[in-house]
C-alpha cells in the first residue's frame, strides 16, 4: 500500500508540467450559450405562444397544455440544434445530490424508420422509479411511484459530459400522493408565501409594488486535492474527509494562503470552471484563495433565489466534472481536515421588488427608511422567534464539525448588525415618538435619520452565523455541502410568517384610529424590544458568548440529532401548515430522512476507520516494529550494551502501546455500532451513533497520529496531510 502512496505523490508532482485550460470563450458573447432562456424562446415560439408564456409567468399562473406543447417543440428544436441527443428531468431529491434519468429523443417507427420526438407530456411530467430515493416512509413500497413536474421558472439547459449532450429540465419531485420528496417543491411554496406577505407589507409604503422576490448570492468554499492522492486515501474517498493525519508542520498559522496568489494549476481549473459555468448561465464572478492551504472560494452574482439554488447545485456538479479533467478532486465536505478551517456556503439573502427596490437597503429619505426598518426588523424578529428552526435547517453530520466546534459560526444563532445599525435600533427603541412629523431631514416622528451606510465599511464579523452586510443578510452558518434550499425554505417561511403577523398588528391599530405611520412605528418598536436577545456584536467563538447566550435564553444545540427535534415541534408544524408548505406527515418524513442520513454518515465513517486501522495501519506499524526488533537483536549479537538500543526498545514499546489502544478502541466501537444498529427508533439510533460511536473517532485519531510520527515514512501507507495539502 505504501507503494500506492508514493506512486500517487509522484503522479501529483508530475502534473505540474501539464497545466492547460480547455477553450477560450468570450463571456459577454457566450454567457448562457447552453441555456434555453426566455429570449431564445422568442426565436423558437410562435408569436402568440410567446406572448401567452410571458403573460402566464408574470401572473404566476400554471402553463396550459397547449402552451406546453408549443414550448416542448421549441425546446426540442433548440436542443437538437445544439447537439443534444437525450433529455432528462433534473431534480433535487433528499439524498443531497441532483438526480437525472436520461431518455433519448430518438424514437423508432413501425415502418423501420425513426424520428426525434419530445412531447408536452414528456416536458411537464416524468415518473422516475422513485423507490430508491429517501421518502421517510411516505411512499409505501407497493406504491413506489413518484413524479417529477416541470418548473418553468428555472430555464432548461444542456449539460455536456463525456462528449454527450443532454437537455436538462429543472423539476420538482413529489410522491404519487403529492407530498414533496425533494428540496425544490417546498422552496417554491415559500417563495409564493413570501411574495404575498411582502407585497402586502410593502403596500403600506408603495402601492406600485406587486411582486417581491428573495435574491440569493451563494459563496461556495471548497478544497482541492490531487486526484491520485485522493484515491490513495479511503477515508477521503468514502467520507469526504480525512479521519486521521498528523497536521503538517506548517498549516495555516502564517495565514499566507488567504487571498494569496492562486497556484497555477488551480487557476487553470478555475478558469475552466468559470467558462463552463458561464455557458450554463451561472454568473460566476469571484475567485480567491481561502484561509486554509488548498482551500478556495467562488461566488456568482446574486440571482432570484430558485435560480441561484439550481445554479449552485449545478455548479457543484460542474466542479466535480471540471476538476477531474485537471486531475483534481473537489472536497465540499465542511471539514476535510481536522486542524485547519472548514468550509461554508454563505447565503446572501435579500428582498427585491418588481420595481427594482432592495427592501433591505436603507433609503435616503426618512419615509423610505421606515420601509427599510420595517423589513429589517421583521427579519430580525423572525430569526429571534425561530432561531432553533434555522439551526435545524443547517444541521448535518458534516456541518457538526463546524457549528459545535468554536470555529466557524457557532451553534448559537444570533444576528450581527454592525455598530451603526445597532445604534439606530437602540435609538428607535427609546425615542419618544412624536405624533407630528418634525422635519423631513432630521427627526421624523422622533425617529432619527439613518446614517448612510457605506457598503464596504459595514463592519464584518466572521464569527457571526447571521450577519447584516449593508443591503442583505448573510447566513454564514450554512455548510459547504448543503443544498441551500433547506435553510432558504426556512428563512423564507419564517419571514413570510412574520410579515403576515406584522401586517395584521398594524391593521388592527389603524382600525382603532392610529395613523398609519405611527402604527407602523409602534409595531416596529415593539419588535425591536422583543427580539433584542438575538442581537450580538461580539466574538461568537468565545466562551463568554456561550455563557451570555445561555443567560439570554438562546439555545446552543451542538449536534444534529437533537437540533433536528424542532422540525417536529408543534410550533413548526403550525408554521408550515399555516403557510401551506408541509403537512404534518411531510414534516415527520423529513425529520426521519435527516436522522437516517445522519446515522448512516457516522456509520460509514466508523466502518472506514475499522478497515483502515485493521488492514492498513496495524500491518505497517508491525512491519516497522519488526525492523526495530531485528535491529535490537543484531546489536545485542554484536555485543552492544543496553544503552545502544534503548531508543529502539522505547519505540518498540510505544508502537505496541498505541496500536493496542487503537485496536481495542476499534473493536469497542464496533460493539457500540452493533448496539446502535438494533435501535428501532431513528432518533435513538442517531443519538447512539453520536454519543456512543463517534467519541471513539478522536481517541483513535489521536493514537494513529502518534504512530504516524513514529513509523518509518517509507512504510506509511496513507498520503500524509502535508502531501494532501501542499502538493498541487
Ligand atoms: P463577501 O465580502 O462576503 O465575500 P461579496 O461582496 O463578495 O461578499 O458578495 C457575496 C455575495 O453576495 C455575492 O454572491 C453577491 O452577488 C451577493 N449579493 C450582493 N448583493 C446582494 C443582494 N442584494 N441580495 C443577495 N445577494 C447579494
Ligand atoms: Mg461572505
Amino acid at each position: 500500500m505504501s507503494g500506492l502512496r508514493f506512486k500517487a505523490v509522484e503522479a501529483a508532482i508530475s502534473r505540474l508540467d501539464s497545466i492547460k485550460t480547455r477553450e477560450k470563450i468570450k463571456p459577454s458573447q457566450d454567457f448562457g450559450r447552453n441555456v434555453f432562456t426566455t429570449s431564445k424562446m422568442k426565436d423558437y415560439l410562435p408569436k402568440n405562444a410567446y406572448e401567452e408564456l410571458i403573460e402566464t409567468v408574470d401572473a404566476g399562473r400554471s402553463i396550459s397544455h397547449d402552451l406546453a406543447e408549443h414550448i416542448s417543440q421549441a425546446m426540442k428544436s433548440w436542443a437538437i440544434g445544439h447537439g443534444a441527443t437525450h433529455y432528462t428531468h433534473w431534480f433535487q431529491p433528499l439524498t443531497g445530490a441532483t438526480a437525472e434519468k436520461h431518455d433519448a429523443f430518438f424514437e423508432p417507427l413501425p415502418d423501420g424508420s425513426a424520428i426525434e420526438k419530445f412531447t408536452a407530456s414528456a416536458l411537464v411530467q416524468q415518473e422516475p422509479d422513485a423507490s430508491s430515493f429517501p421518502s421517510g416512509g411516505i411512499r409505501n413500497t407497493f406504491e413506489a411511484r413518484g413524479y417529477t413536474g416541470w418548473d418553468p421558472s428555472s430555464p432548461a439547459f444542456i449539460f455536456e459530459t463525456g462528449g454527450s449532450k443532454t437537455l436538462c429540465i429543472p423539476t420538482i419531485f413529489v410522491s404519487y400522493t403529492g407530498e414533496a420528496l425533494d428540496y425544490k417543491a417546498p422552496l417554491l411554496k415559500t417563495m409564493n408565501a413570501l411574495d404575498k406577505a411582502a407585497v402586502d407589507v410593502a403596500g403600506f409604503f408603495d402601492k406600485s409594488v406587486t411582486k417581491v422576490f428573495a435574491s440569493l448570492g451563494i459563496e461556495q468554499e471548497y478544497f482541492l486535492v490531487d486526484l491520485s492522492l485522493f484515491n490513495a486515501r479511503p477515508d477521503l474517498q468514502f467520507t469526504g474527509r480525512t479521519l486521521f493525519g498528523h497536521m503538517s508542520a506548517k498549516g495555516q498559522q502564517l495565514e499566507d494562503h488567504y487571498f494569496g496568489a492562486i497556484p497555477e494549476r488551480v487557476l487553470a481549473f478555475m478558469v475552466d470552471l468559470e467558462q463552463e459555468a458561464l455557458k450554463l448561465g451561472i454568473p460566476l464572478k469571484t475567485r480567491h484563495n481561502e484561509v486554509a492551504p488548498s482551500q478556495f472560494e467562488c461566488a456568482p452574482m446574486f440571482e432570484e433565489i430558485n435560480l441561484a439554488i439550481d445554479h449552485n447545485q449545478l455548479l457543484l456538479n460542474l466542479m466535480d466534472q471540471v476538476a477531474l479533467r485537471h486531475k483534481f478532486k473537489v472536497l465540499i465536505h465542511e471539514k476535510p481536515y481536522a486542524d485547519i478551517n472548514g468550509s461554508g456556503k454563505h447565503n446572501n439573502w435579500s428582498l427585491i421588488t418588481n420595481t427594482g427596490i432592495n427592501l433591505l437597503s436603507p433609503g435616503k429619505t426618512p419615509k423610505n427608511n421606515l420601509m427599510f426598518l420595517t423589513f429589517f426588523v421583521n427579519v430580525i424578529k423572525a430569526v429571534h422567534e425561530y432561531a432553533d428552526l434555522l439551526r435545524a435547517s443547517i444541521a448535518s453530520a458534516s456541518n457538526d464539525h463546524r457549528l459545535g466546534a468554536n470555529e466557524a459560526p457557532p451553534a448559537i444563532i444570533s444576528i450581527f448588525l454592525g455598530s451603526q445599525l445597532n445604534a439606530v435600533l437602540d435609538e428607535v427603541e427609546t425615542a419618544r415618538v412624536a405624533k407630528k412629523v418634525k422635519s423631513e431631514n432630521m427627526l421624523w416622528h422622533g425617529i432619527p435619520k439613518i446614517p448612510e451606510l457605506q457598503l464596504d465599511n459595514t463592519d464584518r464579523n466572521r464569527t457571526s452565523p447571521f450577519a447584516f452586510t449593508g443591503n442583505k443578510f448573510e447566513f454564514r452558518a450554512v455548510g459547504s455541502s448543503a443544498n441551500s434550499a433547506e435553510p432558504m425554505t426556512v428563512l423564507n417561511a419564517i419571514v413570510a410568517n412574520q410579515l403576515i403577523e406584522f401586517k395584521s398588528e398594524v391593521d388592527k391599530q389603524i382600525k382603532k384610529g392610529t395613523k398609519k405611520d405611527l402604527a407602523l412605528l409602534n409595531v416596529v418598536r415593539k419588535y425591536i424590544k422583543e427580539s433584542k436577545a438575538i442581537r450580538f456584536e461580539g466574538n461568537g467563538y468565545s466562551q463568554a458568548w456561550e455563557d451570555e447566550a445561555q443567560k439570554r435564553g438562546l439555545s446552543n444545540i451542538k449536534t444534529t440529532p437533537k437540533a433536528l427535534d424542532v422540525y417536529v415541534s408543534e410550533k413548526t408544524e403550525k408554521l408550515f401548515e399555516k403557510l401551506n408548505i408541509f403537512n404534518k406527515r411531510e414534516g415527520e418524513a423529513r425529520h426521519e430522512i435527516l436522522l437516517e442520513n445522519y446515522f448512516k454518515k457516522i456509520q460509514i465513517e466508523a466502518r472506514v476507520i475499522g478497515e483502515i486501522v485493521n488492514s492498513l495501519i496495524a500491518p505497517a506499524a508491525f512491519d516497522y516494529q519488526n525492523d526495530l526488533i531485528v535491529n535490537v537483536k543484531g546489536l545485542k549479537e554484536l555485543g552492544f550494551k543496553d544503552g545502544a538500543y534503548g531508543s529502539q526498545l522505547n519505540l518498540i514499546e510505544r508502537i505496541s502501546s498505541h496500536i493496542n489502544t487503537i485496536l481495542l478502541d476499534a473493536e469497542a466501537m464496533r460493539q457500540e455500532r452493533k448496539k446502535a444498529n438494533v435501535l428501532e427508533d431513528m432518533r435513538d439510533r442517531a443519538i447512539a451513533y453520536d454519543e456512543k460511536v463517534k467519541p471513539y473517532f478522536d481517541k483513535i485519531r489521536y493514537h494513529l497520529n502518534k504512530l504516524e510520527q513514529i513509523v518509518d515514512d517509507r512504510k506509511w501507507p496513507l498520503p500524509k496531510l502535508r502531501e494532501l495539502l501542499f502538493v498541487r
